[in-house]
């Protein structure tokens, strides 16, 4: 078995402020680490059932946050950013069983998490397929469902826990935290790296074909933007229309056209 997984940090236990994200600001360093240990959770999780090689996108600002030295020797990480459309999910294809998501977030415009983003916070203030609002789990696991691969599954907050299972209903779950407005509450870090590590051998050993879910024939991507400015210009992607001051609008029934959309967008 070969699987994939995307990783995150502000759905990472206990990450509430901007200055916890990076290993660069000291108040961060202690999240870059349990960042590292829940992927390294949801690895021992996925060899437990069976897994022989394990694929890392260190999905996170720099792209540089996870300790390899920590993980177990079957793995790949991807670190920094290509800059092609798969983004957090750089490397994925039909030869991937499975995908997991972790220290995965709430969306642009949703509560959830105080840090609640999709890709730029600063520029995008919300994101929508066919007028339902996605996160950055929505946009890659769609993308990794484009080759095949089903997302099975995901840890972060508690919101973008159940918005994962509104999409797809059998994808198993851990919220390590809970927003509540700027604020966060959280379970003990050891007991996160426990629940993921039994919740991911629990997820890849039932039949993981029942995370397969079908795509929509045909996706319309609205973003809406902070900044009117930053429409107008994103308005000028070939087939892109504006749609009111704020928004871009560009539909196709391919959904590499959107990822492709996005990576130019934003
Ligand atoms: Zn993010």
């Amino acid at each position: 078995m070969k699987v994939f997984i995307s990783a995150d940090i502000e759905g990472i236990t206990g990450v509430t402020h901007w200055n916890e994200t990076s290993k660069t600001n000291q108040e961060g360093v202690s999240f870059v680490e349990q960042m590292t240990s829940e992927v390294k959770a949801a690895c021992e999780g996925a060899i437990k059932a069976g897994a022989k090689e394990i694929w890392i996108k260190d999905a996170h600002g720099s792209g540089r946050n996870i300790d390899s030295s920590k993980l177990p020797e079957n793995i790949k990480i991807v670190r920094g950013w290509s800059r092609d459309p798969y983004s957090m999910v750089q490397g994925i294809n039909e030869s991937f069983d499975a995908a997991m998501f972790i220290g995965y977030h709430s969306a642009a415009g949703s509560g959830g998490n105080p840090l609640s983003h999709t890709m730029r916070g600063s520029v995008i203030y919300e994101m929508r397929i066919n007028g339902e609002r996605v996160s950055e789990f929505t946009l890659y696991s769609y993308a990794c469902q484009y080759h095949g691969v089903p997302s099975v599954f995901i840890s972060g907050d508690k919101k973008i826990t159940e918005d994962a299972k509104g999409i797809n209903k059998n994808i198993e779950t851990v919220a390590v935290m809970e927003g509540v407005g700027n604020s966060t509450v959280s379970i003990h870090p050891d007991v996160s790296v426990k629940k993921i590590e039994e919740e991911v051998t629990k997820a890849l050993n039932k039949d993981i074909s029942k995370c397969n879910i079908e795509l929509p024939e045909e996706f319309v991507l609205e973003i809406q933007y902070v900044h009117h400015y930053d429409a107008y210009t994103y308005s000028f992607y070939p087939g892109a229309e504006l749609v009111d001051e704020c928004t871009v609008r560009f539909t196709s029934k391919d959904y590499y056209e959107i990822i492709r959309a996005v990576l130019f967008m934003k």
